[in-house]
């Protein structure tokens, strides 16, 4: 029994629906449900990792291959020539809520730096 069960497993599993942009067997990429901007999709691995810092070298693999699906959903929706960002919060202070790792893909404004 997975006691580690997120809204994302949720979506993974379809039993939550979701935007969904593209899907392989190590992830899924969806719209966020609240974007803050005009393009906002989050890189989910499908393996259970709460957070970045639980992430070990078995999954350096994987982590490589979110930054490539990001920049490939980028290129697909559109806007990776404008200009896009990635940002992973771990840990409630970063402003993680959900605790599953994910990776959000930012894209169609301007960015400030830094950061909030
Ligand atoms: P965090 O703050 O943990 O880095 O980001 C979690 C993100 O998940 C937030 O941007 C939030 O809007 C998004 N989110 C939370 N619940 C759902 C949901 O049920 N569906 C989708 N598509 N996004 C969600």
């Amino acid at each position: 029994l997975n006691t580690n069960q997120t809204i994302f497993h949720k979506i993974i599993n379809r039993e939550v629906p979701a935007d969904i942009i593209f899907e392989d067997s190590k992830v899924i990429a969806f719209r966020d449900i609240s974007p803050i901007s005009p393009e906002h999709i989050l890189i989910v691995p499908k393996a259970s990792i709460s957070k970045l810092s639980d992430a070990d070298i078995k999954d350096e693999a994987l982590l490589g291959h979110m930054l490539l699906v990001a920049k490939d959903v980028a290129i697909k929706l559109g806007f990776a020539d404008d200009g896009f960002r990635v940002v992973i919060n771990s840990g409630e202070k970063a402003g993680q809520t959900v605790f599953q790792l994910h990776m959000h893909l930012l894209g169609g404004r301007d960015f400030s730096w830094p950061p909030g």
